[in-house]
């Protein structure tokens, strides 16, 4: 029986304009719900189809494969809301830009938390399958509850410190959608616009700008990624448009039309050269889909 799909999912399109690496091939479908009833009928027909998906919100996370993704691509932004509760608590859909909860949630009302998410490209659904966070702490910290869909249908999960931990979590795999989380803020005595300009300015001094993924790499425990990387000598280190920047070594930058082989022939070299010279294995922060 052929399966024809919802209006919302479109054929063949390219995944590179999703990503921010501006980097990956064609999607076999990909699909644009613009409501929870959509994404539940998004991912039925998935299901029903039985092909392979990935989940995609701001892309900022990801570096996929130049091969494509022969699957379905579903796509969170349509999950644009957020909604006051009362008491400081604030419902927020998966597909709300990370930084715009931080404008229009946490500054207006001086919540803590801007420290800890200041600067942080993306979603708040990919926000809170990585973890997403700074020195200052991670968004599961602000989270009461989060909404799933599996393919044992909706779900509540009721958020406990256990669950989350550096850059990850254990809420959600990879193919159960994040549907919404529910927040809790405490209003701060510091002005939280300053610290919000404070971590701006400081990520232009630190950080390359460009296309990137952000860290490539998590933070050995008690140690840096970048500083390891830097004392390997690979600063500025070139494959093809893909280059790690002089600025911060855990940094891979997008700098001239690079490959994903570009990119990825990097990160291994890093991993083999960290590995040879510190006997540290250092593990990926980026999700890559090899396609
Ligand atoms: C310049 C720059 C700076 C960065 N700085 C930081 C930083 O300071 N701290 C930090 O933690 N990260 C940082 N990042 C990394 C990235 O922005 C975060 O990991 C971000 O939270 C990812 O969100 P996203 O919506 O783009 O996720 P995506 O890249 O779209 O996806 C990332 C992963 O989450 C999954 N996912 C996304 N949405 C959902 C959902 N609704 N349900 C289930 N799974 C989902 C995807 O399948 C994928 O595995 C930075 C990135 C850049 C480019």
């Amino acid at each position: 029986m052929k399966l024809s799909p919802p209006a919302f999912i479109k054929e063949n399109l390219s995944l590179a304009p999703h990503c921010f690496y501006n980097i990956g091939g064609t999607m076999r479908w990909a699909l644009f719900p613009r409501s929870l009833e959509e994404i539940q009928e998004g991912y039925q027909w998935i299901q029903k189809k039985g092909v392979p998906f990935l989940i995609l919100g701001g892309g900022t996370n990801v570096l996929v494969s130049d091969k494509g993704y022969d699957g379905a691509v579903l796509f969170t932004g349509g999950l644009d809301y957020s909604t006051p509760l009362g008491c400081n608590r604030f419902k927020v859909g998966a597909g709300t830009i990370l930084a715009s909860l931080v404008t229009q949630v946490l500054l207006p009302n001086n919540y803590t938390g801007t420290g800890a998410l200041t600067g942080i490209p993306g979603s708040v659904g990919g926000a809170l399958f990585m973890n997403a966070g700074t020195v200052n702490g991670t968004i599961c910290q602000f989270t009461e509850s989060v909404q799933l869909l599996s393919a044992s249908g909706l779900t509540q999960w009721q958020m406990s410190s256990d669950d989350y931990c550096y850059r990850g979590q254990r809420f959600c795999t990879t193919n159960t959608v994040i549907l919404e989380g529910v927040f809790s803020f405490t209003v701060d005595e510091k002005d939280q616009l300053a610290v919000y300009e404070h971590y701006l300015k400081r990520r232009k001094e630190t950080q390359p700008q460009g296309r990137c993924c952000g860290s490539v790499f998590k933070n050995p425990e008690g140690d840096h990624a970048g500083r390891l990387i830097e004392l390997c000598g690979l600063k500025g280190t070139r494959r093809g448009g893909a280059v790690i920047s002089e600025k911060h070594a855990n940094f891979i930058v997008n700098q001239d039309n690079a490959s994903f082989d570009d990119v990825y022939g990097l990160i291994c070299l890093a991993k083999e050269e960290v590995l040879k010279r510190f006997g540290i294995e250092l593990k990926e922060e980026v999700r890559i889909i090899h396609g």
